[in-house]
């Protein structure tokens, strides 16, 4: 007996569709070369430059924010809904994390740190559709198989709508234009140890916004990570 097809299947080819016609009226090719079908093909992604070690304490990036490919990129996977980009900064940004936590990594297995992307208001979020260091935060969950983080992406929020920080304005006005733009939830973050996620850093104010909020609110301890700076 000829075995009936499933809904299961004509969803699949549906999908399969679906797949080719976004293919077809939006063809991926890598940032870098133009080759076809990858964002960021694996040639161009093991020629990026990393970043030198950043001058604010507690915060790591991964690349030089110097060079173009990676301020295209970021600037597509920011403003431009190149969603894709996640999912290789997010797997570069696991193993920077697990790289650096070495010896607390048997600390994390007692209790998983608290993994937070810095958030964006809502008004822009809106706008935006989507917060880019939320894609990250979920793609550094997807590499987690050890269950060493956990998503928390409620411990922070964005009181305050700020001004996008000019590349020109001084470190203390951009200080200012951010003060008390976040706040933390007391019962998520209190006493646990946080990984803060962002896209990029250049003054660092963002994040030490982000860590001052937390720290009121009591938690132990507070690294930062980048995909670039
Ligand atoms: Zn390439």
């Amino acid at each position: 007996m000829r075995k009936k097809k499933g809904p299961f299947i004509h969803m699949h080819r549906l999908h399969l569709f679906f797949v080719f016609i976004i293919d077809t009226i939006f063809p991926q090719s890598c940032i870098g070369c133009s080759v076809n079908r990858f964002l960021l093909c694996p040639q161009c992604g093991n020629a990026l430059p990393l970043a030198n070690p950043s001058p604010h304490p507690n915060i790591v990036s991964v690349f030089d924010y110097q060079n173009k490919i990676i301020r295209k990129s970021i600037w597509k996977f920011k403003y431009k809904n190149a969603r894709g980009f996640a999912s290789y900064f997010g797997k570069r940004l696991y193993e920077e994390i697990i790289g650096n936590l070495g010896e607390e990594l048997s600390v994390s297995k007692k209790e998983p740190f608290l993994i937070v992307p810095i958030p964006l208001h809502k008004k822009r979020l809106r706008e935006r559709g989507y917060n880019q260091s939320e894609l990250l935060v979920q793609e550094i969950i997807k590499n987690d198989r050890d269950n060493l983080f956990k998503y928390s992406p409620y411990a922070l929020i964005r009181t305050r709508e700020t001004k996008p920080q000019a590349r020109t304005e001084k470190r203390a006005t951009r200080l200012e234009n951010l003060r008390g733009a976040f706040e933390a939830k007391e019962d998520l973050v209190y006493g646990k140890n946080i990984i803060l996620i962002d896209d990029v850093t250049t003054s660092g104010a963002t994040l030490q916004e982000a860590r001052k909020a937390l720290r009121v609110k009591g938690a132990k301890s507070i690294q930062s990570y980048t995909i670039a700076h």
